[in-house]
């Protein structure tokens, strides 16, 4: 059972705008967006990539208009890709127009890049023309200098002006379908900024936090920015940067967003105890196992590893799968109701094959076809679990013996 988004702050109505198939803002589904690293003139290579973000959530992929061979580029990419294609335009108005010539479902400009007047409102006119979106993509990074003198840096009221002015462009040449973002790499700044961005405009959002750097940390910052107001209700498509394969862009955005409950669950949601000394196994071993041989099989379901059937089963029993490790067996469970005892060392095996069935015949039947004395059997182990006392219940001194051997072969 997911936690219900409606617990969240109810998110903000915005206007909504279409990228292709996409619908962003209003009452669509909050997305994913992630960005490819290869140059955009290499077709394949970059399809590659997008294909690879699309399969692991990216809603829309957002891809590099740099130089001429890259809109050419994009011509080709834009009507095989699986998902709308954004073009970045970095400073050059003559790749924004090569970028609209070629198709593209959306553009991003920077304020702080394209300056000049007369530019952004050619490019807006010719948006227009073509019915397409733009982002107005402010960053703390590379804020026009005017507006940083005038707020002495880059603000969260620098920020949401360098929106606000780039919009009057805009609305100079009656354009004004648009999203806006207000990145910066200090997540404290970024959350202020869109705070009052949101408070300031009625268009859709995009979240990020910029240059969050390498896993872990750049995760945490994103998560702590993004997950933060979208909690608040703020929010309509996501993008973490990551210096990392992109591929782990879209999957932490579409995880963020599935353990929010605000896009349905597409993919696993492995769950385990932090193991304890009552842990009849070594929890991390199997909970990284499980999760190797799960996480690729597309299965939409939350499924536990937990270290001790003492407390497992009952502290899982929301989760649609898990298993609980007690007295060298592994006791497996649907919804807390145990369906199968097997060995410890078939534990995963069976955690895997049963997760397939669940897939294939559904819960109602799975828990149907249960072994009916496996609850016995289990509330057995439990019980001799409790009554033993004193004399290293949990087999710790083997259990310590087999994970130093484990650690000094890794080594
Ligand atoms: S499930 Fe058992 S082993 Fe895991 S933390 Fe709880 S009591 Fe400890």
């Amino acid at each position: 059972m997911e936690i219900s988004s409606s617990l969240l702050t109810p998110r903000k109505t915005t206007r909504q705008i279409k990228l292709g198939s996409v619908l962003v803002g209003g009452d669509a589904p909050i997305s994913v967006q992630s960005m490819t690293t290869t140059k955009t003139a290499n077709v394949d290579g970059t399809l590659q990539q997008i294909y690879a973000l699309s399969a692991a959530g990216a809603d829309i992929v957002r891809c590099t208009c740099n130089e001429q061979e890259a809109a050419e580029g994009l011509a080709q990419i834009v009507p095989r890709s699986p998902v709308p294609i954004v073009a970045d335009i970095h400073f050059h108005v003559e790749m924004a127009l090569a970028a609209l010539e070629a198709g593209v479902h959306g553009l991003r400009l920077n304020p702080g890049n394209l300056r000049k007047p007369e530019e952004i409102k050619l490019v807006a006119r010719e948006a227009k023309d073509r019915g397409v979106p733009i982002r107005i993509g402010v960053n703390a990074g590379s804020l026009h200098p005017d507006l940083y003198a005038k707020y002495g840096g880059a603000t969260p009221e620098a920020l949401v002006e360098s929106a606000q002015v780039e919009l009057n462009y805009f609305r100079e040449v009656d354009f004004d379908d648009v999203k806006i973002s207000v990145k910066a790499s200090s997540v404290a700044l970024m959350i202020a900024a869109y705070r009052l961005a949101s408070e300031t405009f009625d268009y859709p959002l995009h979240l990020g936090v910029t240059e969050a750097g390498p896993l872990p940390g750049g995760l945490l910052k994103g998560t702590a920015g993004i997950g933060t107001l979208l909690a608040e209700g703020i929010g309509d498509t996501i993008r973490y940067s990551l210096t990392a394969d992109p591929v782990e862009e879209a999957k932490a955005g579409r995880q963020l967003l599935e353990s929010l409950g605000l896009r349905e669950r597409k993919g696993l949601d492995l769950i385990a105890c932090p193991s304890c000394g009552r842990a009849e196994v070594d929890v991390i071993a199997v909970a990284n196992a499980a999760q190797a041989a799960l996480q690729d099989r597309n299965l939409p379901f939350q499924v536990a590893v937990m270290g001790c059937v003492v407390n497992g089963p009952g502290e899982a029993r929301h989760a649609d799968l898990g298993i609980a490790a007690g007295r060298k067996r592994g006791h497996l469970f649907i919804r807390g109701q145990i369906v199968r005892v097997v060995p410890e060392d078939e534990m995963v095996d069976a955690l895997v094959a049963e997760a397939e069935k669940l897939l294939e015949e559904g819960i109602e039947a799975r828990l149907e076809k249960r072994d009916r004395s496996a609850e016995a059997e289990a509330e057995a182990d439990r019980l001799a679990l409790l009554d033993a006392k004193g004399d290293d219940a949990n087999h710790a001194t083997e259990r310590i013996s087999e994970i130093r051997r484990r650690l000094a072969d890794e080594r």
